[in-house]
């Protein structure tokens, strides 16, 4: 398939890590932000193509992982009202709240429905004018546009029984948070790409003069990361920090002017809680004043304090980067996507999911470049 094949090449991919070993003279740690480079690397073992001297960790950019359990609790409680039609991506469905998942909720009788678009939901409180249609938007900025779309069109047809439980949040805000953390490892990051393709990268170019600290703008296939972290050595080897696009195929500096028309039209910059990362200033998107009236949290009430999740649980430590999901106690045994304990087992974007998916089988029935390309 073109745009796939030629970026999963075994031997252009073992072409391109002896060149990485080529520029590489000192240990290096490079956090890929996105959850869908997580799985690509453990999928692929690009991590295992690469010299020694180079670390890489996985970072927050799972949005499902990163949603507080506060406001999963809160999803809850609105999904199990009689009245209420709860939409949500199916990522959602298995992920932990403190007691219970949309799934139960769904199986005591709450209608809990998997939708693929935000504007699913629209045409579903269209055809339900009995019913409150609830829509769980969670996503980073590449989702927003959707998102800010199903609430114009709701506006547009004067919708009043649907609103939405927005967890949208930003990526360059967390990246701050990571490289001002004391205990901080990282010195060089991959960007995600398809954020980029919405918001371009202007905004990663001061922070990589003030942290000097190198972003590449990365794509998803094996290749795309053999070439992002290629490009990240080389910065770092040579002494620059600046942010460059490996991913050109897809991104532009300044991204989609459209796209980000539409989130500013319905969204502002708030703050907002991280799963293991804590608050965050600027870090999230909430709906403007004037579309206030499709806030779930105004019509059905604010989030709850008191949220519990369990202790042995270390996704925090996971989404920063600190730990790798084997080290967790509970890996396998007392957390698997059956029965997770914490959202990075069950999300699809989640890096417990990709190490209990890719590496807990024996090397010779992992995928690998060759099975994927023959
Ligand atoms: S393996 Fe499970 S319990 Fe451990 S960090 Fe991941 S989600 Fe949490």
């Amino acid at each position: 398939m073109k745009f796939v094949d030629e970026y999963r090449d075994k031997d252009a991919a073992a072409r391109m890590a002896a060149v990485i070993a080529q520029v590489t003279t000192r240990p290096w740690t490079i956090m890929e932000i996105c959850g869908g480079q997580t799985h690509a690397i453990v999928k692929y073992g690009v991590d295992q193509l690469l010299p020694d001297a180079i670390t890489l960790v996985h970072g927050p950019g799972c949005p499902v992982c990163v949603t507080p359990v506060e406001l999963i609790d809160k999803a809850l409680e609105i999904a199990a009202l009689p009245e209420v039609i709860f939409c949500s991506f199916g990522d959602m469905l298995r992920v932990p709240g403190s007691h219970r998942d949309l799934l139960t909720v769904k199986a005591n009788g709450g209608d809990v429905r998997i939708v693929y678009a935000p504007l699913d939901a629209v045409k579903l409180a269209q055809r339900h004018p009995e019913k409150q249609v609830v829509f769980f938007a969670v996503g980073f900025e590449t989702t927003a546009p959707a998102t800010a779309l199903a609430v114009l069109q709701a506006s547009r047809l004067n919708i009043t029984n649907f609103s939405m439980l927005v967890a949208h949040v930003c990526v360059p805000p967390a990246i701050v948070t990571i490289l001002s953390a004391q205990h901080n490892q990282v010195q060089g990051f991959l960007a995600a790409g398809h954020v980029c393709t919405v918001m371009g990268y202007t905004e990663y170019e001061p922070l990589a003069q003030r942290y000097r600290t190198p972003i590449i703008v990365t794509g998803f296939e094996p290749l795309d990361i053999l070439h992002g972290i290629y490009l990240c050595v080389k910065q770092l080897e040579e002494g620059r920090a600046s942010v460059e696009n490996q991913y050109a195929r897809a991104v532009r500096r300044e991204g989609s002017g459209e796209a980000q028309q539409l989130i500013t039209e319905v969204f502002e910059v708030t703050p907002r809680q991280w799963r293991g990362l804590g608050a965050i200033a600027d870090s999230g998107l909430g709906l403007r004043e004037r579309y206030a009236g499709f806030d779930a949290l105004r019509r059905f009430g604010a989030a709850a304090s008191g949220a519990t999740t369990p202790t042995e649980c270390i996704s925090g430590l996971v989404l920063q980067g600190i730990k790798k999901p084997q080290e967790c106690p509970a890996f396998g045994k007392r957390c698997t996507p059956e029965q997770p304990l914490g959202a990075p087992m069950v999300s699809s974007e989640g890096a417990c999911a990709a190490y209990y998916r890719y590496r807990r089988q024996p090397p010779h029935s992992r995928p690998t470049l060759q099975e994927t390309n023959p």
